[in-house]
């Protein structure tokens, strides 16, 4: 968002189709894996587009130090971070401002889909190590950190399904890639709780008209129950894999 688009670069073209060849409805090819780390108690690696995320879950264990746990329910904790590698552009190592508040945000989120109150003075930890960056890391990162909290055997209202939807050239469009999201007008990243049919975490950066988001959040929502399958389907595929051993 907010970069000086170079003269003349068309996002859309006039057959309605992106840089990448993609409708302005299509998702970026999505891969994932479940279990892939054999000291975390879950994790999960996702493939989507050209981004590549890793996430492991600790716990529930007990909380250290002490005075910090909670005699009613787990802490959820959350630390999504960038590899320094992970960009065209060296990431310096360590907490951003961005960092901290994706981070924040997720926790919170996660604090209201764990049971929490099953776990007293425990925490559950999640880490995000976004290794590949394309834009949408956030929600490829949600999607993934759900998948990883499921494989340690957290007991949840659901999986919860990330995606955004923004604008580029004056088009509403899913799932924006790094060049889309650098010259695009708008990025709204979305969770939902495809069960219950809610949205629990939802940012927006740029401007969209109020017509404009609601299509916006119909695009995620529909892309959301496809992803929502495909998260099905890799859980089932570790329990399948298990069961050929
Ligand atoms: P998201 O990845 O969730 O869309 P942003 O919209 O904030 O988050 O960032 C878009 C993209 O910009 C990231 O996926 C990444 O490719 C790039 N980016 C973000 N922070 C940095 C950074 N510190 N250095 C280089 N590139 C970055």
């Amino acid at each position: 968002m907010g970069m000086q688009k170079p003269p003349g670069l068309k996002l859309v073209d006039e057959n309605l189709r992106r840089i990448d060849g993609r409708r302005l409805d299509e998702l970026r090819p999505i891969k994932m894996k479940v279990g892939v780390l054999n000291r975390a108690d879950g994790s999960a690696y996702v493939e989507w587009g050209k981004n590549k995320i890793l996430v492991a879950v600790y716990g529930p264990r007990e909380l250290h130090p002490r005075y910090m746990q909670d005699p009613t329910k787990a802490v959820v904790r959350a630390r999504y971070n960038m590899a320094p590698f992970s960009t065209e552009e060296r990431v310096k190592p360590g907490p951003t401002r961005r960092s901290v508040e994706i981070s924040k945000l997720i926790a919170e989120m996660f604090s209201g889909i764990i049971f929490i109150e099953e776990f007293p003075r425990s925490a559950i930890d999640i880490f995000i190590e976004v290794l590949q960056a394309d834009a949408g890391t956030r929600t490829a990162g949600i999607t993934a950190a759900s998948l990883a909290l499921a494989d340690a055997g957290i007991p949840m209202r659901g999986l919860v399904t990330a995606c955004a939807a923004g604008k580029i050239d004056g088009y509403v469009v899913l799932d924006l890639n790094k060049e889309e999201d650098n010259y695009g007008e708008a990025d709204m990243p979305m969770a939902m709780l495809v069960k219950e049919n809610r949205i629990v975490y939802w940012q927006m950066d740029g401007q969209m008209t109020e017509e404009e988001v609601r299509t916006a959040m119909k695009m995620v929502k529909d892309a959301c129950e496809k992803i929502y399958e495909m998260q099905k389907e890799a859980l089932k595929r570790k329990y399948v894999d298990l069961e050929g051993l």
